[in-house]
């Protein structure tokens, strides 16, 4: 049979990732290959499951395909992948970082890689002025992250990337809200996208997992000097699940991303919602922006009711189909509250500063009917009239 020559699109390359290991049993999904080791000399050149796995490889072929990089490494979360990452860095080295970025990279950088000797300065990338920072400041590293979580500040990562070009400095991508699917940071100039997939791309809550994607020969090799030399490799069995997983990543996306738009459009009438962050809503500050790179607004809605901190939390609580979690992008949908959650032991002058009211709201949508979800939330605000 001629097969098509036109490449592949994303559904279809989500669900047929190439090697499964099955010539022989024809199997049509891959097997959990669960071996710390491997007879020396085999044809696949795996030695340790540290430092390489079927399983691995499997994901990694399918992440770098819908990424259309030339390469991925798996980690066993997104922190390893941020670790991997930050590991490359050296005594001295300073990295530009967005200010908004999430909590764990920040307490990862000022809790652990500061003693190293590894510095870091917080900058808004939303403000043209941080582009001649770039250059003025001669970083070892920029590191990014839109959209951003819980605001969803959207930052224009050709500009930032072309800049950084300029400066002979490599740009790091958190693309965990948006996936490949929906913004691409390679093709906008990013030296490496870096992935949760414990969030959309595995999108079922079940497993944790990261990845680094890159076009750079150079970066792949310290990514898998990274998963092994520190130890920061997946389960096979993660892997598996996440391979299933982004089978369906097209279809729930779609499904998410639709409702997202209706349920943050609904919200903005709503007379206890003070304001609603959408990347793709036409009163975001950066929508502009957002349309440009971004194929869709994704499926997270940041909202301000017009609530106390109590009257928030109790609003949360009061939801049938969300429930109040953190994590975000599976399948059910999950409701933060930053105030008491997230941002809990924030002090309150940094929680102002970077725009975390106690009314503040983290709607993460699921793969449920949006009309249940739009009844859910009424009830539950109903509580505030
Ligand atoms: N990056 C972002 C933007 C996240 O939201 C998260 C987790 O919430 C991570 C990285 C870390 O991922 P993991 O929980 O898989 O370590």
């Amino acid at each position: 049979m001629q097969h098509p020559a036109t490449a592949p699109a994303d559904a279809t390359r989500a669900i047929h990732h190439g090697e499964s290991y099955a010539a022989e049993t024809g199997t049509v999904m891959p097997p959990i290959y669960a071996t710390s080791t491997f007879a020396h000399g085999n044809p696949g050149g795996f030695d340790y499951t540290r430092s390489g796995n079927p399983n691995f490889r499997i994901l990694e072929g399918v992440l770098a395909s819908i990424e259309q990089s030339a390469h991925a490494t798996v980690f066993g979360s997104g922190v390893s992948a941020i670790t991997a990452i930050a590991s490359t860095l050296s005594q001295g080295d300073l990295v530009l970082c967005e200010e908004n970025l999430y909590g764990c990279t920040v307490r990862l950088f000022e809790q652990v890689f500061a003693k190293f000797g590894v510095r870091t300065e917080w900058v808004d990338f939303t403000d043209s002025q941080a582009l001649t920072t770039i250059d003025e400041r001669q970083p070892a590293m920029v590191w990014l992250e839109s959209p951003t979580n819980p605001l969803l500040k959207v930052i224009d990562l050709e500009a930032v990337c072309s800049a950084a070009r300029s400066a002979g400095v490599p740009v790091v991508v958190d693309n965990t809200f948006a996936t490949a699917l929906v913004q691409r940071p390679l093709q906008l100039g990013a030296t490496l996208s870096l992935t949760s997939t414990t969030k959309y791309i595995n999108g079922h809550s079940d497993a944790l997992g990261g990845a680094v994607c890159t076009d750079a020969p150079e970066w792949h090799g310290r990514m898998v000097f990274a998963q092994k030399a520190l130890g920061l490799m997946p389960s096979p069995f993660d892997c598996w699940l996440i391979t299933r997983g982004i089978k369906t990543l097209p279809l729930r996306l779609r499904h998410q991303m639709a409702s997202a738009a209706t349920i943050a459009d609904h919200l903005a009438m709503h007379p206890a919602v003070n304001w609603v962050r959408y990347p793709h809503r036409n009163d975001h500050p950066q929508q502009a922006v957002a349309l440009r790179q971004m194929r869709g607004g994704g499926a997270i809605v940041t909202i301000g009711i017009r609530a106390t901190r109590e009257q928030a939390y109790a609003v949360c609580k009061a939801l049938r189909w969300f429930t109040m979690a953190e994590s975000l992008g599976g399948v059910e949908s999950l409701i933060c509250h930053p105030a008491t959650m997230t941002h809990a032991a924030v002090a309150a002058d940094v929680k102002e500063k970077l725009g975390i009211s106690d009314g503040l709201v983290r709607l993460s949508i699921g793969c449920e009917d949006p009309e249940d979800l739009i009844a859910d939330l009424d009830q539950a605000l109903a509580l505030l009239s």
